[in-house]
């Protein structure tokens, strides 16, 4: 009788291993799916609902890494103790990893009633946890998904409350968002593009356009800027706006920039033996942080034999000027190696004057937004003439990019602008279209200057 007493109790303590997260006591997966599947059952004979939120903490990484695992562990424990104390015991908390926990709601009357729930949880896990010496505090991103609108199962309840979750992330986190069907068809979309980078940069489908800018004074022409195109895995282009963010998040921004390098060196070189030629490229702020960055680009122009006095680098306001202090050792071999520096998008971001004066740079590119408002828009036509004087008392030339329209070309022009691009002076040309301008049959040289 004891012994089959003991064996009972044996068995039950390997159940509740089996079915639990051992550093926090909560249900795992397997337990948290089997009650999600429960619950929609008791929803459907009830006629109520239930929804799941994915919790996700925005700065766990931070904690573990700065104080190490041992007070991050004591964290979650102290996340999982705050979300009991918040609960209902009907409901389910669950982690299923990491610092990702999940929490099911059941018999709710009104679907919308999850989302009070929601949001005391979020403010809630926002305040001071004290960690013995140490107070931490961590926002979290919450993702909500609801039976039945949602999700009809737990697969998908988890998978779409995930999404959401996600998203809510990408928004900069510390906030709550429900689970919508254009979520899903974006982050397929994005799981396509995806594929088609990995399998663009092994099969070579990237390719480069070229847009020529003009010296706005003299109309002649002044360099080509070199812009990202890829070819989808059903031969349909892509263009960078979908490309380089996704490349940026996975890391695979760096094998492309070296791509685009590798493409445009090689052009530049070739084409310089018909004509004088600069190349502007568009870097990203996560390439030029790569530590191989320099070395990479030195080994480029050994390889192709271009000249760097030829290249000029175009990098994003925003980013540069937020970390600034990480990127001016490199922009300053870049300029030792004898290339130039412009900030793209310039217009858009928050520099001071301090940034501009302390960041090695020759060019600012005024974000074509304003030079397509200036038509019509007399605040953006005075944001423009503030940009320029700000760069002739920094020494610095101004290219107005995006120029749609005569209007819009003879404004900058009038205005004192150095440098100019856009449709109406010529579009992104291909690499063959790009060859007849440089060898201009009168017709050719024609288009291109408009
Ligand atoms: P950007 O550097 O501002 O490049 C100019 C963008 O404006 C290009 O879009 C060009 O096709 C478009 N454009 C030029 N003239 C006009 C015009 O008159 N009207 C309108 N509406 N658009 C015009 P694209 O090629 O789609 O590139 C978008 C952005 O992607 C670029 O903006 C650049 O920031 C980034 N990008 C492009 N190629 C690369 C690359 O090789 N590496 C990196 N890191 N970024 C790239
Ligand atoms: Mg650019």
């Amino acid at each position: 009788m004891e012994e089959i007493k003991r064996r009972h109790a044996v068995e039950e303590k390997l159940t509740v291993i089996a079915s639990h997260d051992p550093l926090t006591g909560l249900p795992n997966r397997v337990l948290l799916q089997d009650r999600i599947n429960q619950v929609i059952l008791s929803s459907k004979r009830d006629d109520t609902f239930c929804g799941v939120l994915f919790i996700d903490l925005d700065r766990f990484k931070f904690v573990n890494d700065t104080l190490g695992h041992q007070y991050g562990d004591k964290f979650l424990q102290l996340v999982a103790d705050r979300l009991r104390e918040l609960l209902r015991e009907e409901d389910t908390i669950s982690r299923i990893g990491g610092d990702e926990f999940i929490v099911l709601v059941s018999n709710l009357k009104n679907e919308k009633n999850i989302f009070p729930i929601a949001q005391k949880i979020k403010s809630n896990l926002n305040k001071p946890y004290s960690l013995e010496d140490h107070t931490v505090s961590c926002s979290a991103s919450i993702g909500v998904a609801l039976f039945p609108n949602s999700g009809t199962n737990s697969d998908e309840l988890i998978r779409h409350a995930d999404i959401a979750m996600y998203k809510a992330k990408k928004r900069g986190g510390d906030s709550v968002l429900a689970y919508t069907n254009q979520m899903n068809a974006a982050l397929k979309r994005r799981v396509y593009i995806e594929n088609c980078i990995r399998s663009a940069l092994l099969e070579k489908s990237f390719y480069l356009v070229y847009q020529p800018i003009i010296n706005l004074q003299t109309q002649k022409f002044k360099s080509l800027e070199a812009l990202l195109r890829m070819k989808g895995l059903q031969k349909e282009t892509i263009l960078p706006s979908e490309i380089i963010s996704v490349a940026e998040e996975t890391g695979l921004i760096y094998p492309i920039g070296q791509w685009v390098f590798k493409e445009a060196c090689s052009h530049l070189a070739q084409w310089s033996a018909l004509q004088p030629l600069k190349i502007s490229l568009n870097i990203s702020f996560f390439q030029i942080i790569n530590e191989n960055f320099i070395a990479d680009y030195k080994r480029i122009l050994n390889e192709t034999g271009a000249d760097p006095s030829q290249l000029e680098f175009e990098l994003s306001e925003n980013l540069a000027m937020e970390h600034k202090h990480d990127v001016i050792e490199t922009l300053n071999h870049l300029i030792a190696l004898g290339s130039t520096v412009t900030i793209d998008h310039f217009g858009m971001g928050h520099s001071s004057l301090r940034d501009l004066k302390e960041l090695p740079i020759h060019k600012l590119k005024i974000d074509q937004s304003f030079i397509q408002d200036s038509d019509e828009n007399e605040e953006s036509r005075q944001i423009i003439k503030a940009i320029l004087s700000l760069a002739k008392s920094l020494n610095l030339e101004i290219i107005a990019e995006g120029i749609e329209t005569e209007t819009e070309l003879d404004f900058v022009k009038k205005i004192g602008c150095d440098f100019g691009q856009g449709n109406y002076i010529s579009k992104p040309l291909s690499k063959t279209a790009l060859i007849s301008f440089l060898h201009p049959k009168e017709g050719a040289k024609k288009s291109v200057s408009g």
